[in-house]
């Protein structure tokens, strides 16, 4: 197809559970790099589908952010495969800095950045109608210049794996929100607000907040790190087809309970923190008023993207 002939693949990159990834460059400069990420599409799947797949893809093309990977070109190849070609950044990902707790520093100015550059990509998608779905420390990549952009749209994720339609299994089980967990149908930004959130604690504890092995577990995590989801403080969750939560949970945690762990970033901006971890996703912080938040504002001021720890 002419979409793929402007790109001449490399070497692989890396592989997930859903792609592999390979170095690209562009066939009329070879100097430009890009990644080509070659989705595993699920046999039962493949038939016919990689056409309305490229189709639904198209839209992403047109999301331009600094802080959004750009989607340069998607093409189906023959084997009916889903090729994306993405802007090449080199320098990992969220995840990795977070982990390497022996060699990498950073504080709170540092997260403010970071947060700030993750705040405005979600914003920009929910703005566009867009729902991310799949928000989470790797899948936050670093360009040279120290910039974050919010990569992996749960949309890609979707067509190598067409069963999680059907049964809500979007979003990585630790960053998933409570909505989600019992089964509603009906979901909005709220969603990838809850991640933000799970991604900010994490930031700051350099450990997942609420780690679970199961979607019964995960359930009972939130109960006791967030608080347990009842009518009261979410009128009609009960309502939810898969709706249950343990007799031991916590009621919503308050003010103090996120200042014992998180006062690293002040109480400004605990207050964000506890604002995108709210149980009823009405209730929610939206993305637009994460921008508005006073933290941003508050000291310290968030790190010259320039200056911000990186990995090497
Ligand atoms: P995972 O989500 O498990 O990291 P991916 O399929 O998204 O899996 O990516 C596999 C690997 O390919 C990544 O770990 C990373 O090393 C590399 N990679 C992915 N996207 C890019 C990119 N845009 N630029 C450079 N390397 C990338």
């Amino acid at each position: 197809e002419d979409e793929k002939r402007k790109y001449i693949k490399g070497k692989k990159l890396g592989e997930g559970t859903y792609a592999i990834v390979f170095l690209g460059r562009l066939r009329s400069d070879p100097s430009s790099l890009v990644a080509i990420k070659k989705i595993k599409v699920q046999k039962e799947y493949r038939e016919g589908m990689a056409p309305d797949a490229v189709r639904e893809l198209k839209h992403l093309q047109e999301l331009h952010h600094p802080n959004i990977i750009s989607l340069l070109s998607v093409f189906s190849s023959k084997d009916q495969n889903l090729n994306l070609v993405l802007e090449y950044l080199p320098l990992g990902d969220l995840e990795m800095l977070i982990k390497d707790t022996e060699r990498i520093r950073y504080g709170a100015a540092d997260i403010k950045a970071w947060m700030g550059m993750l705040c405005r990509a979600v914003w920009f998608c929910h703005e566009n109608f867009v729902l991310h779905r799949d928000i989470k420390p790797n899948n936050l990549l670093i360009a040279a210049d120290g910039e974050v952009k919010l990569a992996d749209f749960g949309l890609a994720r979707s067509f190598a794996d067409p069963l999680q339609v059907m049964t809500s299994q979007v979003i990585t089980r630790w960053y998933r929100p409570p909505e989600l967990l019992f089964g509603a149908r009906h979901y909005s930004g709220a969603v990838d607000v809850w991640s933000v959130g799970c991604v900010f604690a994490e930031l700051i504890i350099r450990h997942p907040f609420m780690p679970s092995d199961t979607e019964v577990q995960q359930v009972s995590v939130i109960c006791h790190a967030v608080g347990t989801p009842r009518e009261d403080n979410w009128p009609g969750v009960s309502k939810l087809p898969a709706y249950t939560v343990p007799d031991d949970g916590e009621p919503p945690r308050g003010r103090d309970y996120f200042m014992g762990f998180f006062s690293t970033v002040g109480p400004d901006g605990v207050d964000l923190l506890m604002k995108t971890l709210v149980l009823d996703p009405n209730k929610r912080i939206t993305a637009r008023d994460m921008l508005r938040h006073p933290w941003w504002h508050a000291q310290p001021k968030p790190t010259r993207k320039e200056y911000l720890p990186r990995k090497d």
